[in-house]
């Protein structure tokens, strides 16, 4: 679902180049909710961030779905992101519209008719138990609350893939538990690819099926965690 073919990324700073992410290469199958872990500073955000491309690689290619994303047009490339969810630790809502707007955001950039976007706010909201909140603007929701709202705006293009960076990094333990209970049913239910990145090793034995450790820009390990099995 997700191919990761030797993408690198660097840097430039005052101090000189650096390189965030060494040439790296994943592979993220139909179904898995899968881990990256590792301290901070380790690449995880950007790494991510090559995914869908809010980073260009410098080398490399990317595959989400069978189609190279780093092949295309920024046209096109808008129309593929369609099918890329993304959530992030601030949850980045926007505090001057409603939760319904919020959500029927990402539906208004592409285009989609006004019946059809209301039925899917709708819809991704009651995925995330929040449909009573739909008027409602972000300032009256707690942290959880707003993660949810996040998440159903995530789903309102119905993505194929959801990337998760740090999505519990700002919440406390229970409602951590809760947000990774609805990841897990939106990968379960939906049949929604998850990537996650976390320095949180509790949020990868709670809901990831595969992990990898990133180091310095290096993915160091692979570990399929349903199968203890170590892979190169
Ligand atoms: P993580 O998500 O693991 O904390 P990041 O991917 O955010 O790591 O950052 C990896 C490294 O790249 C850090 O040293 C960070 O300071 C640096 N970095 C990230 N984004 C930029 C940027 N836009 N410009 C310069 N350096 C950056
Ligand atoms: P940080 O990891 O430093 O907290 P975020 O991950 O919250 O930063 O945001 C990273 C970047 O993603 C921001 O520069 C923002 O402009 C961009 N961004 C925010 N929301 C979206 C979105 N829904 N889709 C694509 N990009 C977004």
């Amino acid at each position: 679902m997700i191919k990761l073919q030797s993408i690198s990324k660097s840097y430039t700073t005052p101090n000189g180049t650096f390189q965030a992410v060494a040439p790296t290469s994943l592979h993220v199958e139909p179904g898995d909710v899968y881990g990256i872990i590792g301290f901070s500073g380790a690449g995880k955000s950007t790494l991510l961030r090559l995914v869908n491309l809010l980073e260009r690689p410098d080398e490399g290619k990317v595959y989400v779905d069978g189609q190279e994303l780093t092949g295309l047009s920024n046209r096109e490339l808008r129309k593929a992101r369609q099918s890329i969810g993304m959530i992030f630790q601030h949850f980045n809502l926007l505090n001057n519209r409603t939760v319904a707007d919020n959500v029927a955001f990402p539906l208004e950039i592409a285009g989609l008719p006004k019946e059809e976007r209301k039925k899917r706010v709708q819809e991704c909201l009651e995925i995330v138990g929040l449909a009573e909140k739909v008027d409602s603007y972000p300032a009256k929701l707690s942290g959880g609350q707003k993660q949810r709202v996040a998440i159903a705006r995530a789903l309102a293009s119905r993505p194929k893939v959801l990337l998760c960076d740090e999505p519990t990094s700002a919440l406390d333990p229970q409602t951590t538990r809760t947000i990774l209970s609805f990841l897990k049913e939106i990968n379960q239910k939906l049949g929604v690819t998850i990537l996650i990145v976390t320095h949180e090793m509790s949020v990868v034995k709670e809901i990831c099926n595969k992990v990898a450790v990133m180091e310095r820009g290096h993915l160091v390990e692979k570990l399929s965690l349903s199968e203890r099995e170590v892979k190169p």
